[in-house]
């Protein structure tokens, strides 16, 4: 086990203590267990009439609230826990970020506090990490936004002492936070706990994980004897159990099977990829996608150089890890979810608890350490019931590795390649034309800008003699840019990767290697290379030479394979046996002139 507290740089976590597998657990000792099967939240969304929350007796400012928030039903957890912490009884929940836990004893606990005109705190509750804690507390505070005078306050390490004291002055219903500064405040005599009616542990495990187990007791033993206790965690491990038979008084016990609901939303894919290309390939999977990423890897150094060979070819990237301090995480996490940046780089421990729902991709640039590792990495995609994609980099030496978390994850992570210039070029040419298709609707919509640009035609049309065409393509033109539109870059490393990966998969007889898998970049079968003698002394670029060979013949520009454009001369893969015309066509094509 490691231990670790909220003081020490979080990112010196190289290890992790293995969690019991939930699915192995029996809960033997402890009565009233309800296993219920999760399901994807949208599900739980219903139609717009309905209110599922109704029957819980809720008041009125909260059934605001969860309209606000759009909530139409309880999730499974929900359902369960919430009439028994209405009732007042101690629960014991084994579910996972994801399944809609934080409103399950949210809610109840905020029903409870309605009337609340007390100054200390009633509630606590302590989360292993500040991100953690952050979101809780904000879950609280949109939950209670039409209640009018509750107060949640968030108390974390890594963070001045000043605002979080004078925060504990006034008013306070709920108190969340972790353990270290909990603790702190207790001993300072700044966070008054003789009104702690209910303690929630979340991410129970996970506390244990970090060696908060003594510091977690420290603080139960300070707090007053009679209360209600919350325990949620996400695996059960035997000390989970022993913190339950202590403290709990006959909770109530629910079970959530929901990791496999969870991660069967993500499509979870692997590639091949050599040390020394990865961040090649890590470009090469961002062309495809780049709008809501999260690359995880292994150190805080790598977060940096990453994020800056990135920003340098042109995305929006922030860097997530133990050293930026908490007011700018916090600040980096709004600003993605808000999509002033596009891509995360972060290190495990910085991302812990991350929910951002425009996370689409997660990228493993670096292999987990563990299953659990993993699937807290892949869980920050698919949130709340959306579908998500998870890419995991995988170098020859680690192939065994992906074969064991295979199996200890029960699921098939599907092989794909690095995308070659072809699928790149093509994809650039979809973006260019969907965004000209964009920005025809785009004009409909302005009025004052219609006239401007009918304006610009007149004027194009008079003065230079232009036509339609003529003005179309220059715009265009416009848009391209100097910069050269398509990848050029020698990437025949690709397919010799691909070939020599699959020759070793070959050889160790791993059927592995599923057909379907081959995607449409791996072509080479099915082009036959072309030589043409006009080259960069030439002035020409590879736009030129699509066109040209659009225009000339009958050959869609999404045929056309590799194109490599030497100094004075051009080698062009295009589909093998095309029509003898055709060829005759292409003998004759002329590229700028
Ligand atoms: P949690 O498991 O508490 O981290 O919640 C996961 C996500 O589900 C959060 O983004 C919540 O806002 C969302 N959520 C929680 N309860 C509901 C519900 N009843 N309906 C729709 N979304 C929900």
């Amino acid at each position: 086990m490691v231990f670790k507290k909220d003081s020490k740089p979080l990112d010196s976590e190289q290890e992790k203590s293995q969690n019991e597998d939930a699915s192995a657990l029996e809960l033997k000792n402890l009565e009233n267990k309800k296993e219920i099967e999760s399901q994807p939240l949208e599900v739980s969304k219903g139609n717009d009439n309905e209110n599922g929350f109704l029957d819980f007796g809720f008041n009125q400012s909260i059934l605001n609230s969860l309209r606000n928030k759009g909530y139409k039903n309880p999730t499974p957890i929900q359902k369960a826990a919430i009439p028994e912490l209405m009732l007042g009884r101690d629960l014991l929940g084994q579910a996972q970020t994801g399944t809609g836990k934080t409103a399950a004893f949210a809610l109840p606990l905020i029903e409870k506090l309605a009337d609340n005109k007390e100054l200390n705190a009633k509630v606590l509750v302590m989360t292993p990490t500040r991100e953690l804690a952050t979101q809780v507390a904000e879950s609280f505070k949109s939950y209670s936004s039409e209640s009018s005078n509750f107060k949640t306050v968030a108390i974390y390490g890594g963070t001045d002492y000043r605002n979080q004291i004078s925060a504990l002055k006034r008013k306070v219903d709920v108190v969340v936070g972790t353990p270290g500064r909990i603790m702190d405040h207790i001993r300072q005599g700044t966070f008054k706990i003789k009104n702690i009616n209910c303690l929630v542990l979340d991410e129970a495990d996970e506390m244990l994980n970090m060696g908060f187990l003594e510091d977690i007791e420290w603080i139960i033993d300070q707090l007053p004897e009679n209360k209600q206790m919350v325990l949620f965690s996400a695996t059960m491990p035997s000390e989970i159990r022993n913190i339950a038979k202590k403290y709990l008084n006959d909770p109530a016990e629910i079970l959530i099977k929901s990791v496999k609901k969870e991660t069967q939303l993500i499509s979870q894919k692997f590639l091949y990829v050599q040390r020394h290309h990865k961040l090649d390939a890590l470009k090469r999977i961002l062309e495809l996608n780049n709008q809501g990423v999260i690359i995880f890897v292994r150190t805080k150094l790598l977060t940096t150089s990453i994020a800056e060979a990135l920003e340098n070819s042109g995305h929006s990237v922030a860097v997530l890890n133990g050293d930026i301090p908490q007011n700018q995480r916090e600040n980096t996490v709004d600003r993605l979810k808000k999509g002033f940046i596009n891509i995360l780089v972060a290190t495990d421990v910085a991302a812990r608890g991350l929910d951002v729902e425009r996370i689409k991709l997660v990228i493993n640039y670096d292999f987990p350490f563990d299953k659990e590792t993993y699937t807290h990495r892949i869980g920050r995609t698919g949130r709340a019931g959306r579908a998500g994609e998870a890419i995991l980099f995988v170098n020859h030496r680690e192939r065994h590795f992906l074969r064991n978390l295979e199996n200890s994850t029960r699921t098939k992570i599907e092989e794909i390649n690095i995308p070659s210039n072809t699928i790149i070029n093509e994809k650039r040419m979809e973006k260019l034309i969907e965004n000209v298709n964009k920005s025809s609707f785009a004009q409909d919509k302005n009025e004052e800008n219609k006239a401007l640009i009918i304006d610009v035609l007149d004027n194009l049309k008079e003065k230079y003699s232009m036509n339609d065409s003529n003005i179309a393509m220059a715009a265009i033109n416009l848009v391209i840019g100097n910069k050269s539109f398509f990848v050029n870059e020698d990437d025949s490393w690709i397919h010799k990767q691909n070939n020599t990966e699959r020759n070793r998969s070959n050889r160790n007889n791993n059927n592995r290697m599923r057909n379907s898998n081959r995607r449409n970049n791996y072509q080479n079968d099915s082009f036959e290379t072309y030589k043409f003698n006009f080259g960069k002394f030439d002035g020409v670029r590879v736009a030129n030479i699509i066109s040209s060979i659009c225009n000339s013949t009958n050959i869609n520009g999404r045929s056309i394979g590799k194109i490599q454009i030497f100094n004075d001369y051009s080698l062009v893969d295009l589909p093998r046996d095309l029509h003898r015309e055709t060829k005759n066509k292409l003998k004759k094509i002329k590229v700028r002139n």
